[in-house]
């Protein structure tokens, strides 16, 4: 299957957890795919593997909280492959769980820094190559607290919700230009981030588990994979009537 043959995409935050699994996907499915990442070494070894397999995949370095970095790694994607047609706005850092009253300004600001205004720059250089290629998807990854709170992490969950309507208006500012943009609500998604963050919560690792896997209606948490299909979905073109939607991936997590 070839659903994202001809497509170049995107992928920040693509090393590990969910952007990894979404590179591989979309790889497979014929994407030519640049992971952006600061994880250099777990990046450079997927693209190898994909590569190994006859896929097409490359990795730079790009912290997407700096602006310079952002539009210097898409404009390397687009001399190597020719083109942008498909941004994933994945990276991102769940940051100190600490009540509001406790948090520094420095530790909101980190949060932000890289959940809002790193989707903020990416898109920005993005959409002139996008122009330029005639079509373009993008993709950012909120998460279901960007639909409903959660009595921890603020400036995380504040991130996600922006993160929501910052595609919305975006959907609407570039859709006469044949640019989509959507946002995706995971639920918890086992990676990387949320055995981190399950760490900060003092509480015994399996036992925090288990209590995150019961929040979700289907008993379980999800895998990278079951939000990658999602990304791919709407990277290509069978999505093509939709933008400024919510895709909610998420075990059933918000629909109480
Ligand atoms: P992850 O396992 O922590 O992977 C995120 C990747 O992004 C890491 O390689 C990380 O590198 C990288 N990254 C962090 N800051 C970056 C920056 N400034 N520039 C470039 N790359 C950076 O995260 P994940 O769980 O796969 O989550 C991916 C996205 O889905 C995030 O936006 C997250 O908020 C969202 N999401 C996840 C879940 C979930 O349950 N996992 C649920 C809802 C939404 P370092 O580790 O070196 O910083």
């Amino acid at each position: 299957m070839e659903r994202l043959k001809g497509k170049v995409a995107a992928v920040t935050g693509g090393s590990v957890g969910i952007g990894a699994a979404t590179v591989t996907r979309m790889a497979e499915q014929g994407a030519a795919v640049a992971i952006l990442d600061c994880k250099d070494q777990e990046g450079q070894e997927l693209a190898q593997s994909l590569t190994e397999r006859g896929l097409i995949a490359a990795y730079w370095h790009c912290d997407v909280s700096n602006e310079k970095q952002v539009s210097e790694a898409l404009d390397k994607v687009v001399e190597t492959y020719g083109s942008l047609t498909v941004l994933v706005n994945n990276a991102g850092i769940s940051g100190t769980n600490k009540p509001t009253h406790e948090l520094t300004e420095e530790e909101w600001d980190r949060v932000q820094n890289v959940n809002v205004k790193g989707v903020f720059f990416c898109t920005k250089h993005a959409i002139p190559l996008m122009k330029k290629a005639g079509a373009g998807s993008i993709i950012n990854l909120s998460s279901i607290y960007g639909l409903v709170g959660a009595p921890d992490t603020p400036s995380y969950h504040a991130s996600k919700g922006a993160v929501r309507l910052m595609s919305k208006t975006d959907a609407m500012l570039y859709a006469t230009e044949n640019i989509r943009v959507n946002s995706v609500h995971p639920g918890f998604i086992w990676t990387p981030m949320v055995e981190g963050h399950l760490k900060t919560t003092g509480q015994d690792l399996e036992a925090a588990k288990q209590a995150t896997a019961e929040l979700h209606p289907v008993g379980h948490m999800g895998e990278p994979d079951d939000i990658a299909w999602g990304i791919v979905y709407l990277a290509s073109d069978e999505s093509k009537f939709v933008t400024g939607s919510e895709l909610v991936i998420d075990g059933g997590y918000t629909a109480r």
